[in-house]
């Protein structure tokens, strides 16, 4: 049989391209932030805390929810995985038992805490073992920050720290694809952002919670990593409007006092500042100075 000329062409240059060795993916950027209370497997506020009874065991915990996700973003292909350590003093991660392909950020003297290193160079977020924000009800081990803010508002939006966190992603351009913590968290924050969902407990009440097998938690999280790497293209970033109103309320009337002497601080109430901050760059650093540094 005779091929034509312009197919005998077209066939050459096909042969020719299947020797092309294959453009390189470009590897994917993910941060992972985990804090602890919301890790599967954790039912008591003892496993979070160093020397308290079973700490060990919450830390492999934490750590295999890590490994099971990155896991499954390294069968998605190449990528590059930055982890920051985002609990107590976030040196909690058994750093020798983690994948060795993510690179690993731990201690907590770092301006941006929680999403310190994530910047617009990242294509998702995802949010690990994270809680529900202050004095939500039933909310495992629920706080924002730490023990001396009751509440915390973002241009008028009552958030915890998936909240806040959100807002700072959003403002580098990156979408948080998945967040995992016990149901009060997951309710709560995917009325915020609407991403992949992983609920990694029940919270009975505030102190104690229904728990589910790591093994179960850790299966979960890799079949919702999975799915929100399919649905990557379509993930936005959350919208974060400048300037940012920030609104905090604390426990004591001395901690809002003692902030009057930061200029342009506002006092609403006994308990209540507000400020005035340009973007969420300027307005993280400055919220975790407040609830960590300034103490009354
Ligand atoms: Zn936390």
């Amino acid at each position: 049989m005779k091929f034509p000329r312009y197919q005998l062409i077209l066939i050459s240059v096909a042969i020719a391209l299947s020797f092309l060795p294959a453009t390189p993916q470009k590897p994917l950027r993910i941060f992972i932030s985990v804090d602890m209370e919301g890790i599967g497997g954790i039912g008591t506020s003892e496993m979070t805390r160093h020397g308290g009874k079973d700490y060990e065991t919450g830390r492999h915990l934490m750590t295999g929810e890590v490994n099971a996700v990155v896991e499954a973003i390294f069968e998605n292909g190449p990528a590059e995985i930055l982890v920051n350590d985002s609990h107590g003093d976030m040196q909690n991660l058994l750093h020798q038992d983690l994948d060795s392909r993510v690179i690993y950020i731990q201690g907590n003297i770092k301006p941006l805490g929680m999403v310190q290193g994530l910047d617009e160079s990242f294509d998702g977020a995802i949010f690990l073992g994270y809680h529900a924000r202050a004095g939500t009800a039933r909310g495992f081990l629920a706080h924002t920050g730490s023990g001396s803010v009751k509440g915390l508002w973002l241009n008028g939006k009552e958030v915890g720290e998936g909240g806040l966190n959100a807002h700072y992603a959003g403002e580098q351009g990156v979408p948080v694809i998945l967040a995992a913590g016990d149901d009060v968290f997951t309710d709560q924050f995917g009325r915020l952002v609407k991403c992949e969902l992983v609920t990694t407990k029940t919270a009975e009440t505030a102190q104690v919670a229904r728990l589910k097998h790591g093994e179960v938690v850790r299966q979960e999280l890799a079949e919702a990593t999975r799915k929100a790497l399919i649905n990557l293209k379509k993930a936005k970033p959350f919208k974060v409007s400048n300037p940012v109103k920030i609104k905090m309320r604390f426990s004591s009337t001395t901690h809002a006092e003692v902030l009057q002497a930061i200029p342009g601080m506002k006092l609403i109430d006994g308990f209540t500042v507000s400020y005035e901050a340009n973007n969420m760059q300027e307005a993280y650093p400055f919220i975790r100075l407040i609830y960590k540094y300034v103490k009354s």
